[in-house]
């Protein structure tokens, strides 16, 4: 088919949505490793993870092995409030790029919470009621997250606690409001309303929290209430199953017009947008069907793929979430205040992680300042101001259509538009004023980090 007959946008219609998560795992050879219990190291299995999460997602998060789940009616019914997501071609950037290569981006921003995590919180806060519950804590970073859940949890009347990095908590006052406005509390993190919030606090006084804290806190109140489920948007098998819808409405896309890409580039924070965006071309890949080339994107102030190690780490600071065999730069890192540019998580997705170990991704670190210069490039020519999380992406795709400039290749590159950055003006000012800086963590940081990953039977 010819370049003209492909719209600016290529949106699919409501009975075309997908009816059924994917489950990649289920294509694995080698199946990601088991979540181990902190305490005697021994893989976790459905009972004993029924004190933190709910049962329904456990057993999402415990099964290698069922291609398809079907996705409930309700929660099908909800995606239709914001769903399907347009796949855009981005003319306007690759006439500004000069570039034969042909732009494809997946926009996740459509909505309140302003990224892919709707699609996730909706699910869990779903399974949730099904089961009877009060109500459910987590933790969030930049605050799409939380918002997303609160939304969710709004819609079905249940009660949501957020414990938020107290940097973006201070930094983004209109994230909380727009959490407190859908019901949600929200309190800033570490606090002195948990354990371990006091015993951080008296550790690092004056700290400004990281993600791996306000997990721990989360963590232990939903433990220590009754009625109430601790739920986290990123990172575990379940999420990435979720977020699976953004692979297939993107390969029904695409599919309705015969196009097959090159290049799929996704931002990499703990995994599940870029799992999501990537599911069921990785399928394809493992069943030896097709090839794709695969790039995730982190930044070079957190580089967990890049620089990190595979091996079992704590998910959380506090060291009482369940184990997970993944790349990671150590649960005690904390990336520097410097950075704006969100991906803060010290771990990544144990699928994900597989995945790479195997060879089946590449992964680029980029640098926050060329991040932004990408944000800016993009915002003026095709609109959308984009977060920074999915500036990631945006800048390993401009990376690589300006490659195809230089050898003339017609590449079919798609990448995930993850959200929108109007809660990121203070990164945004920042860089306006030229006040931005790169922080990239030395080696001896990083061996200091490594030096605290836990000591499990069996693994280097
Ligand atoms: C949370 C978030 C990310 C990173 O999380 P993943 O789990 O790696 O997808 C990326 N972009 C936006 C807009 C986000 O809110």
């Amino acid at each position: 088919m010819s370049t003209e007959q492909i719209p600016y946008k290529i949106y699919l219609s409501e009975n075309e949505m997908p009816t059924s998560w994917y489950n990649v795992r289920a294509d694995m050879k080698n199946k990601p490793a088991p979540l181990l219990n902190p305490g005697t190291g021994q893989p976790m299995g459905y009972e004993d993870l029924r004190p933190v999460f709910c049962d329904e997602l456990i057993r999402q998060e415990l099964d290698n092995d069922d291609r398809e789940i079907p996705i409930p009616q309700e929660i099908r019914d909800f995606y239709k409030m914001y769903r399907p997501s347009p796949l855009v071609r981005a003319y306007c950037l690759e006439k500004k790029l000069q570039t034969p290569a042909k732009i494809y981006y997946k926009f996740e921003g459509n909505n309140t919470s302003g990224s892919h995590k709707l699609n996730s919180a909706i699910a869990q806060a779903y399974y949730a009621k099904q089961q009877g519950l009060k109500g459910v804590t987590t933790e969030t970073g930049a605050g799409q997250w939380g918002t997303a859940l609160s939304m969710a949890c709004a819609y079905l009347g249940l009660d949501c606690k957020v414990y938020m990095v107290k940097v973006s908590y201070e930094q983004k006052p209109f994230r909380r409001e727009v959490m407190r406005t859908y019901g949600a509390s929200v309190t800033p993190s570490p606090s002195d309303t948990t354990a371990i919030g006091r015993k951080i606090l008296a550790e690092h006084p004056g700290t400004t929290g990281s993600l791996g804290c306000a997990i721990s806190e989360a963590v232990e109140v939903a433990t220590s209430t009754p009625g109430y489920r601790y739920v986290l948007g990123s990172v575990l098998n379940q999420v990435l199953l979720h977020q699976s819808v953004i692979g297939l409405e993107t390969k029904a896309a695409l599919d309705k017009y015969g196009i097959v890409p090159d290049i799929i580039i996704g931002c990499a924070g703990g995994g599940s947008n870029l799992g999501g965006l990537i599911s069921p071309f990785m399928g394809e890949k493992l069943r030896g069907e097709r090839d794709y080339r695969i790039i995730a994107v982190e930044p070079a102030s957190c580089p967990s793929f890049t620089r990190g190690r595979f091996a079992y780490d704590f998910c959380d600071t506090g060291m009482v979430c369940p184990l997970a065999k993944m790349y990671t730069l150590g649960s005690s890192f904390i990336p520097a205040p410097n950075h704006a540019g969100g991906l803060r998580y010290h771990g990544m997705s144990s699928i994900l992680s597989q995945l790479y170990h195997d060879g089946y991704m590449e992964a680029v670190a980029v640098e926050q300042t060329k991040v932004f210069e990408a944000a800016e490039l993009f915002a003026r020519v095709e609109g959308i101001l984009p977060a920074p999380e999915s500036s990631h992406a945006i800048r390993a795709a401009i990376d690589e259509a300006l490659k195809c400039r230089e050898t003339g290749e017609e590449k079919t590159i798609v990448f995930g538009l993850t959200g929108t950055g109007y809660f990121d003006l203070v990164a945004y000012e920042k860089f306006n004023n030229g006040e931005m800086s790169d922080y990239i963590p030395t080696d001896a940081e990083l061996e200091a980090s490594f030096a605290k990953l836990p000591h499990v039977p069996g693994q280097e």
